[in-house]
């Protein structure tokens, strides 16, 4: 019997949780960090390598794979677990952001999206439908429901017929999808920054009945304080025995601050893709590789971090590596970088067990606060 997607919470301290997602590909244990395999690979990443950074699940983007290599190529090469060599739980969008963010030549009607690849110019649609078809072709086993997330700042107005929108495609998501046992489907909160409109969302969302619930149209351009101000309230909204998934973030002190405020899972590609223009993200802040004064630095990057970057290079390495273009820089920063935000879930899930999160994230602020470790000469 195909085993079930469940959720459990194991222990909460505040508002922060921590628990267990389970799905027949593997447990996902929270709050949990998504790396982003947008186009079937966490760039610069072997699948393997990103297990080995702590990650249970990754996310893979509909709108990237849809255009190229296409969902029914993935299909009939075996699924995408299968074709990227990912054994582990994928989440992925419904595509709907990126069509916005990406495409061109979009047009936006009640049915869905019309647009133009921006790879190569064809023509597509997607729709609740066409979304939930390409997430099955795909094989995904946290399926995001289609909707619309207005660019912020928007008018009231604006952000009301858009969350209404919204919340009609996400009955049409929960229709197509049907019944799959082993997998999940999630809905996605709109309603901007408005404590109202959420509300009325998280209702319209709970009346469908969704496996667990994104606070999704955040992390849009609102700036770090309009998102905590959202999250004081958005979580609360949403029933207390489903994951909430935070879309789109974030930086360490972005994530650290969601879990505080009730989340569960979040993705964003800032670990992956700060890997790849030379900044990294430590326990004493952020560290630009290719700054001068690492040039003769025999110390690792951070001495304590247990990854195999800082356990086996030196400053002056990651410096001439990334100076030099070499391939191995965008591998060598995205592994400290992943195992780092891990490292950062991890703590956060002992310290709710243990009920101690406080302590926890004030040490994990005054440590940031430090600055990097001062240069060698
Ligand atoms: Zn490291």
């Amino acid at each position: 019997m195909t085993k079930r997607f469940s959720f459990s919470l194991n222990a909460t301290d505040g508002k922060a949780r921590t628990g267990v997602i389970s799905t027949p590909r593997g447990d996902i244990r929270t709050p949990a960090f998504m790396p982003v395999g947008t186009a079937a690979t966490v760039k610069a990443m072997m699948p393997e390598s990103v297990a080995a950074t702590g990650a249970d699940i990754l996310l893979g983007n509909t709108y990237h794979l849809m255009l190229r290599p296409t969902a029914e190529r993935i299909d009939r090469l075996g699924g995408l677990h299968k074709f990227m060599n990912w054994d582990k739980p994928i989440l992925t969008d419904s595509g709907g952001f990126q069509v916005m963010s990406l495409a061109d030549l979009r047009k936006m009607t009640e049915k869905g999206v019309t647009f133009k690849s921006h790879i190569d110019g064809s023509r597509h649609e997607l729709t609740p439908e066409r979304s939930m078809d390409i997430q099955k072709l795909l094989g995904s086993d946290i399926v995001m429901c289609f909707d619309e997330c207005p660019a912020l700042p928007a008018d009231r107005k604006r952000i009301a017929q858009s969350m209404e929108l919204s919340m009609r495609w996400a009955q049409r998501s929960r229709d197509a999808f049907g019944d799959r046992p082993g997998h999940a489907l999630f809905g996605i909160q709109q309603g901007g920054l408005e404590e109202d409109l959420r509300a009325q969302s998280a209702e319209a969302l709970k009346a469908v009945e969704f496996d667990g619930y994104a606070v999704g149209g955040l992390a849009v351009g609102e700036g770090q304080e309009a998102m905590f101000g959202v999250l004081d309230f958005a979580p609360d909204q949403l029933p207390v025995d489903k994951p909430r998934y935070l879309m789109g973030v974030g930086k360490p002190d972005d994530i650290v601050g969601a879990v505080k405020r009730g989340i569960d899972m979040m993705d964003c590609v800032l670990p992956s893709r700060s890997g790849r223009t030379g900044q990294l993200f430590t326990r004493r802040g952020v560290v630009n590789i290719k700054n001068a004064r690492h040039a003769d630095d025999p110390r690792p990057l951070d001495a304590q971090c247990t990854c195999p970057t800082c356990a086996n290079y030196t400053r002056a390495y990651l410096h001439h590596v990334f100076r030099a273009h070499e391939m191995i820089s965008g591998m060598l920063l995205t592994w400290h970088n992943l195992h780092y935000f891990q490292e950062i879930m991890q703590g956060m899930r002992d310290a709710i067990a243990a009920a101690r999160f406080a302590a926890w994230e004030t040490e994990f602020h005054e440590t940031r606060a430090l600055g990097d470790i001062d240069p060698t000469c």
